[in-house]
């Protein structure tokens, strides 16, 4: 079972928050990691395979834009999502700019956070594969019914195997 989850880095400085959505998104196939300041993504990323990053805008020591930076630049098939509070939806914006796949506001309904981690891991495994879009449609729904977890799965397969 174990290798069918997909790994995910989490940094967040609310300790609160990001205890409980590990704890959420640990029940639904994810293997998570969960750090409180950017530097610590930057050390958890070099140490362990990551395949999607959640990253918190509004941080103390390097900024939620800064850890964007460095684990893309570092990390070439990674793919990360900003999570913004109220007030900081421009910051996020330009995240995208910069790189990141998407961005969600705080607080973020689970299934709406689901939603993106299953699209930014789908970009990875596109990206990696070099499958466009309409392909990834047409693999994906060979075969599975549409349960996001059956989708990580068989998007976890693809991106194991070569
Ligand atoms: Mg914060």
């Amino acid at each position: 079972m174990e290798k069918e989850k997909i790994n995910l880095l989490i940094v967040d400085d609310e300790e609160q928050f990001l205890n409980s959505i590990s704890r959420s998104l640990e029940l639904r196939d994810f293997k998570v990691i969960a750090v409180n300041r950017g530097e610590k993504a930057i050390e958890a990323a070099k140490n362990n395979p990551i395949d999607i990053a959640l990253v918190d805008l509004k941080m103390p020591g390097i900024s939620g834009e800064e850890t964007l930076k460095l684990l893309k630049q570092e990390h070439k098939w990674m793919e990360v999502v900003i999570l913004t509070g109220h007030g900081a939806i421009d910051s996020a914006v330009e995240c995208t700019k910069n790189g990141a796949y998407s961005y969600l506001q705080k607080p973020c309904e689970l299934d709406i956070l689901l939603k993106a981690l299953q699209d930014a891991y789908k970009k990875k495994v596109m990206n990696k594969k070099q499958i466009e879009e309409k392909k990834m449609n047409e693999l994906l729904s060979i075969s599975i019914s549409n349960s996001p977890r059956q989708i990580l799965r068989k998007l976890r397969e693809m991106d194991k195997g070569d």
